[in-house]
């Protein structure tokens, strides 16, 4: 299993009356829980994202308008969980292979548990995950895989996957939370403060005083075209007197780390070869690992694909014998040929990588077809899913923490997109900056379901405040 199917199914059906409204309604931060329920899954990356609700329905669906969630009604909510549970797993599509449910009323859940609670499941043979805090305390959400679908949705009364925990103790493993009060919920109002007060004090250090080491996005944030941004050589400047590891992370793979170096060099900024990564370098990292030496890669894609894969010591194929990969980066010189003598090659049985996968490029004349498209095309032919090393997906971020031995945690994400850089290092627990120097918009943040930690105009800013910190 390549790409495993995990789906959120919230539950967010039950007439708790202690709070004068419904739960789904009480706000946290700007959201009420019920929208940031759905945020929280949507940027870990769980799909499809399933709500159910039931008591006062006709005002909790509303607060879902615009998010990426399928809304589902309990009529029978009274009965108990059970019943959500049963309408939520008759929602699910066969290609589905797991399902994380999420109670709508911990609000601290991050897009970081739920990816750890995934990435448990796929290191072990187990099918049911439970998030347990350091004291052995076990919570939810839960992750339950398909073969238990048919025994959830069986249960009857207000229990919910917590009955299936002590009846099945070998086919269950637990998942290390870092921080226990993800598994704290809200039962009476008197909690619920509680949990506001304790968030706001441990009022998370901030994020810049956190950071140990930088990963930090090129384009629209360092340069925008030939221009240097604002604040290009604070930035370089508090990075060395801070001693601040750091690596320059891009989905761009079509040039060499030599090219990147020159740009900056250019742009008077003096940088090593270890201080660059891009989606193909990390690509031909991610293939090292999983190849034999002197294996065999038809790439596409411009000359950052051809070196970083040559560095490595792979054999450049032409496609007329069998393959061991497909490696696929933004090509400009795209043609039929190269599409069929690569479908070919991956319907032959070579692996499949896509580089990154954005779908489009702001070109001068608007946007046009990037690798996310080319993937797409090779996709549909082969009916096989690419393996995507660049941002939002974890290979390229996780290769860049590696080179500095750096913890997520510690790691500030600094970036120009929300749906690639801030989400990637949101599903990794890193604590994120966008800047609005590059694609983003100001206007577009209040309705993104992506949520960075501070946002700053551009580098410049970010330095100001970082060096007051
Ligand atoms: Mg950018």
């Amino acid at each position: 299993m390549s790409q495993p199917v995990v789906a959120a199914i919230i539950l967010a059906a039950g007439g708790s009356s202690r709070f004068g409204e419904p739960k789904p309604l009480l706000r946290w931060e700007d959201r009420p829980l019920i929208a940031r329920a759905v945020d929280t899954a949507w940027a870990a990356g769980l799909a499809p994202v399933i709500a159910v609700v039931g008591a006062e329905a006709e005002r909790v669906a509303p607060e879902l308008a615009g998010r990426p969630a399928q809304v589902l009604r309990n009529y029978r909510w009274a009965e108990g969980m059970s019943a959500s549970l049963a309408v939520g797993l008759a929602a699910l599509p066969a290609s589905v292979d797991a399902a994380i449910f999420l109670p709508v009323d911990q609000p601290l859940i991050t897009p970081a548990l739920l990816r750890g609670l995934v990435a448990r499941w796929q290191a072990t043979a187990a099918s049911i995950v439970v998030p347990e805090d350091a004291a052995g305390r076990r919570g939810t959400p839960a992750l339950f895989a398909r073969d238990f679908f048919p025994e959830l949705a069986a249960l009857s009364g207000d229990v919910g996957g917590r009955a299936l925990f002590a009846r099945y103790p070998d086919r269950l493993t637990t998942y290390r939370v870092a921080d226990p009060a993800a598994l704290i919920d809200v039962d009476t109002p008197e909690a619920f403060a509680r949990l506001q007060a304790r968030a706001r004090d441990s009022a998370p250090q901030s994020p810049l005083s956190r950071a140990r080491a930088v990963l930090c996005d090129m384009d629209g944030v360092l340069w925008r075209g030939s221009q240097p941004l604002p604040g290009l050589h604070a930035f370089f400047a508090h990075l060395e007197a801070e001693a601040l590891p750091y690596v320059l992370v891009t989905n761009n793979s079509s040039r060499t780390p030599a090219q990147y170096l020159a740009k900056l060099a250019s742009l008077g900024v003096t940088c090593e070869a270890r201080h660059v990564l891009n989606a193909s370098l990390a690509a031909a990292e991610y293939l090292a690992n999983a190849l034999e030496p002197g294996a065999s890669v038809y790439p596409i894609g411009g000359d950052g694909v051809y070196w970083a894969l040559e560095a490595r010591g792979f054999r450049i194929a032409s496609g007329e014998t069998p393959v061991d990969a497909v490696v696929v980066g933004w090509d400009r010189g795209l043609t039929w040929e190269k599409l069929a003598t690569a479908t070919l090659c991956i319907r032959g049985g070579a692996r499949f990588v896509a580089t990154n996968p954005d779908r489009t490029f702001p070109s001068e004349r608007g946007l046009v077809p990037g690798n996310g498209s080319q993937i797409a095309a090779l996709e549909a032919a082969t009916g096989v899913e690419a393996v995507t090393v660049g941002k939002p997906e974890a290979l390229l971020y996780r290769q860049a923490l590696a080179r500095m031995q750096a913890a997520p945690e510690h790691t500030l994400v600094i970036g120009d997109r929300l749906d690639t850089d801030i989400l990637g290092g949101l599903r990794l627990g890193m604590p994120t900056a966008l800047l609005l120097s590059g694609v983003t918009r100001r206007e577009e943040l209040p309705q993104s379901p992506i949520r960075p930690d501070v946002v700053f105009e551009d580098l410049a800013a970010l330095v100001a405040a970082w060096r007051h910190t």
